[in-house]
């Protein structure tokens, strides 16, 4: 954010925030990742648990019995869309699906009532903390590296990376389409059209299941939120553009406006309005999907968390201003559907995030912010037993497959039980990362997407809950400090 309007009202924005915080206590926890990563079902489950009691033994509020309720309140922006809680949980609970995932940004408010831990506290009142809960697309957050980026840096980004080994047959159609163009010629609206299309399509094609690769920016292109069809989506990187200034009335003049107007209109605003505003984040990726397609897929994986973690770096390079810096202390980056492998292979899972990470937050440099790592399933599809193979006891996961998935040529019907033998993760990360360690092998992982589960007791044994795996530690690490 480069203009003093822009840092002025951010500053204003954090200052009013403290002071509303110190009168209420509130905690803004941002929840993000790329599409698909979790982050419908994650908030769902956070919030199920919580009002209805779930089994969270690492969670100290909670064990410690100091938790008195949790309940749903009014959210603070009106502009905002609310998190359609009632629905995800009704299509968890009542139908047994997976609920609609996140399109655009939504918001939830969590309201908690506890005890304190201290004497001196519990003699002052009852304790009371509101959580704001901000569900918005990773693929929007990829947008922020734009910001200092003029046009001809963007093109030549994108197309540098769209000629990867792991991309270049995707993007072949617009890489050649876009060498035909002239970025000098005049100005046409069905040729920004055309090649908007079949920019979006190479887009598409990256985030398909068996190539699992990590977006690419415009974060719109995919996630268009309200934007879609909107004609400020209607520009691309061009090829070939020549040293200086776009001639006046050109194609490459027309797509510069487009794609400044992007940045003024749409990322500006989106940053200045809900990322800066941010106490906490956690950010989901669906690490078993990136590991089923292949190093280079891991490698986009990490690519992609360096950008998003460079996001929540103070004064991010400049973009905001140091009054913004230390705003978001803690991020947590955690793998879901850790349910979909045996329990002894999640220490592996949690090792391959946090390999991930460490080089990522690295190079972001988020040393203003705590960054942890986890493995969790925010709801867990499965439950665990051995079978006896040849005499060897094989550690199983148990669950019911969804309709169409196939296993060794069976096909479910999605009301079936089944018992999976996931594979084992490799006892080190580095083998995954590795190109030529892997070449030539055969799979071992093989992920089955299940049903929801049905419910379990809850701590208190009235209620049922949503069972889950390490979700309680997530709570733990994101809000277990501010209900002491
Ligand atoms: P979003 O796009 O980030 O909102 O992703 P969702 O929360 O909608 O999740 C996408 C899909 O991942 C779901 O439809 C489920 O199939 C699967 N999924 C998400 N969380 C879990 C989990 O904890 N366990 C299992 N087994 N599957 C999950």
């Amino acid at each position: 954010l480069t203009n003093l309007t822009d840092e002025a009202l951010i500053a204003l924005d954090t200052l009013t925030g403290r002071a509303a915080s110190l009168v209420s206590p509130s905690l803004r926890l941002g929840v993000t990742g790329l599409s698909r990563a979790g982050k419908t079902v994650f908030i769902s489950a956070f919030v199920h648990n919580l009002i209805h009691g779930g089994r969270l033994p690492l969670f100290e509020a909670q064990k410690s019995g100091r938790l008195a309720r949790a309940y749903l309140e009014h959210q603070p922006d009106d502009a905002v869309p609310r998190f359609q809680y009632e629905d995800h949980v009704a299509a968890l609970l009542n139908a047994r699906t997976w609920p609609e995932s996140t399109r655009a940004i939504s918001e939830l408010r969590l309201t908690i009532e506890f005890e304190s831990a201290s004497a001196w506290g519990r003699m002052l009142s009852r304790g009371r903390i509101a959580i704001d809960i901000v569900d918005y697309p990773g693929e929007w957050l990829l947008d922020l590296p734009l910001l200092g980026k003029d046009y001809a840096a963007f093109s030549a980004d994108s197309v540098q990376l769209a000629a990867l080994p792991v991309r270049a047959d995707l993007s072949a159609e617009w890489l050649a389409l876009a060498g035909t163009i002239d970025p000098d010629a005049d100005a046409d609206e069905m040729t920004a059209r055309r090649l908007a299309e079949v920019f979006t399509a190479y887009l598409r094609a990256c985030r398909q299941d068996e190539r699992a690769l990590s977006t690419l920016p415009p974060g719109r292109f995919l996630m268009p939120g309200d934007l879609e069809g909107s004609p400020a989506l209607t520009f691309t990187p061009l090829r070939s553009l020549r040293e200086g200034r776009a001639r006046p009335g050109s194609l490459r003049a027309m797509m510069e406006r487009r794609y400044e107007a992007y940045k003024t209109h749409v990322v500006k605003p989106f940053f200045r309005e809900h990322v800066a505003r941010l106490d906490r984040q956690i950010v989901l990726i669906d690490v078993m999907q990136a590991m089923n397609a292949g190093p280079a897929a891991l490698a986009d994986l990490e690519r992609a968390l360096t950008e998003i973690l460079g996001c929540f770096r103070p004064g991010s390079g400049g973009l905001f201003s140091g009054l913004l810096s230390r705003r978001i202390d803690r991020i947590l980056i955690a793998a879901t559907k850790a349910d979909q492998i045996h329990h002894t292979s999640h220490d592996r899972l949690q090792a391959i995030v946090r390999r991930l990470t460490e080089r990522a937050a690295a190079r972001a440099d988020v040393s203003g912010a705590a960054v942890d790592v986890l493995a969790l399933a925010a709801v867990r599809a499965t439950r665990e037993g051995t079978v006896t193979q040849r005499r060897d006891e094989l550690p199983v996961i148990i669950g019911t497959p969804l309709a169409g998935e196939t296993i060794g040529g069976e096909s479910f019907d999605g009301e079936t039980e089944t018992a999976v033998f996931p594979g084992d993760l490799p006892k080190s990360p580095d083998a995954l990362f590795d190109a030529g360690a892997l070449a030539g092998q055969s799979r071992a992982i093989r992920f089955v997407r299940f049903r929801p589960p049905k419910l379990e007791r809850s701590a208190d044994g009235v209620t049922l809950s949503l069972p889950h795996i390490r979700l309680d530690r997530a709570l733990q690490f994101l809000i277990g400090d501010r209900l002491a």
